[in-house]
């Protein structure tokens, strides 16, 4: 089995095959595992994520790759999330003591980012979403309709959608609320905050993230398999309509029973340009799907400016900021305060507004936010900064892009298909990265007779919410 690709699509793909007694070769262009979802040494020993990465308490499939592998108590679980707005005016999203869909109830009310009627307005879209079990009729509509579209049906207020939609689900789905299909970002509200208690949760890596993928390397090798790293390959070649070989540097050519491509959208569809006829509608399909970036900003200060171990903005073009000191000095034992200088990441989804920005422009813009947000940042000197810009982050989830991704198994025979892009029904995450891995050595298996099944079920909705779910 060749598999192309070590992000986390080619790597759950490699991992469960070799667990199911294949032998694995595993090529990634890039000297390290990951894919987006991994970290990298700066020219000054710094060891930065290409982004910080989250997970949440229902990317059931992410978690069951992180078991697998051994990287599970890597990864440490939240169970509150603070919001903080320009005012300083805060508020907290954690579970309190009643069941569910009514966990979050006593947060919400005391959230003091949102005005009252903007608090009535979101009581009734949640309560649309809860009564459709997470399916509102409109969201079915022919090609799609967007999440504010499906927002202004509900009447929902100004501050509601600003101040609350947004700020979750461009963060979730990496796009703006007029370019998300509603079906993503109902299902974010579904699985996370009201099917059951425990979604909402936010699960950070306490490691760098290269740091996870250790354990896929042995996985694959203990079944006589390899990864090797430094390894585009650049063409494919077929023969009678089936795929017999892929193309290295060097006019190497590596052959196997069966091939799983685990490369982005982009590329698979530049790969195949030669052969589109033979796999039917998937390349003009993969050609319409478009992408949004995202910005990361890392600072390092001279002190300590934030007690938190993230927090997250309302009303600035910083969403996200996450402690990385603490967050990495909790896991291994030390005092989450106890480093000198303090290392701060701030992350922007669908940050189209900076692509075209000097880098010294966002430092300053995002460096005046921090400030206005943490006190103590207006004193403290900022040692370094670095801004990684990803212009391609994820796909675009607009309405209607569901009918454009394309199954794992493929009308080439041995062909199989895997990444965040093909079809999984979630968002681009790592989530729905790990789904396309596990599909893809499903079909494998299914095609070879011996069917094993890896993918993962959801979340069971619980509390109230089981007896009408
Ligand atoms: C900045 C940023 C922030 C993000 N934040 C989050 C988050 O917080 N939570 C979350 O769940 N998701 C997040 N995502 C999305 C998540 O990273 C992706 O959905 C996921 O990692 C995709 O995995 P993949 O394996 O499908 O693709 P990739 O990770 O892109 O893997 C494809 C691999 O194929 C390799 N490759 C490409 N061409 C070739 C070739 N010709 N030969 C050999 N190898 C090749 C690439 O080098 C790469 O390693 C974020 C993404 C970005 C970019």
């Amino acid at each position: 089995m060749i598999v192309i690709g070590g992000g986390l699509a080619g790597l759950a793909a490699g991992v469960a095959l070799a667990e199911s007694g294949w032998r694995v070769r595993l090529f990634e262009q890039r000297p390290f595992l990951g894919g987006r979802a991994t970290s990298y040494v700066l020219p000054d020993g710094e060891h930065v994520d290409n982004c910080q990465h989250v997970t949440l308490g229902c990317c059931t499939n992410l978690d069951d790759f992180y078991r697998r592998v051994g990287s599970a108590n890597k990864v440490k679980f939240f169970d509150r999330l603070v919001f903080l707005d320009p005012q300083g005016r805060r508020g907290e999203m954690q579970a309190g003591v009643l069941p569910a869909p009514f966990h979050m109830t006593g947060s919400f009310a005391a959230f003091a980012p949102l005005s009252l009627s903007d608090k009535l307005s979101i009581a009734r879209a949640m309560l649309s979403i809860l009564l459709s079990r997470g399916k509102p009729a409109d969201v079915a509509e022919p090609g799609g309709i967007s999440m504010l579209e499906w927002l202004k049906r509900r009447g929902q207020t100004k501050g509601a959608i600003e101040r609350f939609w947004r700020v979750v689900l461009v963060s979730a789905l990496d796009e703006e609320l007029d370019r998300t299909d509603a079906r993503y970002g109902i299902d974010v509200f579904w699985k996370a905050f009201l099917s059951n208690r425990s979604g909402y949760r936010m699960g950070v890596p306490a490691v760098p993230l290269a740091d996870l993928y250790a354990g896929c390397k042995a996985a694959i090798e203990q079944k006589g398999g390899e990864v090797v790293l430094r390894s585009p390959v650049r063409s494919v070649r077929m023969e009678s309509g089936a795929i017999t070989g892929v193309e290295f540097d060097g006019d190497r050519v590596e052959s196997a029973d069966a091939y799983a491509f685990a490369v982005p959208h982009t590329t698979f569809a530049e790969l195949f340009a030669a052969h589109a006829a033979q796999l039917g509608s998937t390349i003009a399909n993969l050609r319409k799907i478009g992408v949004s970036p995202i910005t990361g900003v890392h600072f390092w200060f001279d002190r300590t400016v934030m007690d938190e171990l993230f927090l997250t903005l309302i009303d600035t073009n910083t969403q996200w900021i996450f402690n990385k000191t603490a967050l990495y000095n909790a896991s291994n034992g030390a005092s989450p305060t106890g480093s000198p200088t303090q290392y701060l990441q701030l992350v922007i989804s669908a940050s189209y507004n900076l692509l075209q920005k000097p880098r010294q422009e966002i430092i300053d813009l995002c460096l005046a936010e921090v400030r206005q947000a943490l006190p103590r940042a207006r004193e403290a000197q900022l040692l370094k900064a670095t801004v990684i810009k990803e212009a391609a982050a994820t796909f675009s989830p607009h309405p209607g892009v569901d009918s454009l991704r394309p199954m794992q198994e493929t009308l080439i025979a041995g062909l199989y298909l895997a990444g965040d892009w093909t079809d999984t029904g979630w968002p681009a995450t790592m989530e729905g990265a790990v789904r396309s891995g596990y599909l893809a050595a499903e079909a494998v298996l299914r095609k070879s007779g011996e069917p094993r099944q890896f993918l993962q079920p959801d979340l069971a909705p619980d509390g109230f919410v089981r007896f009408w779910a």
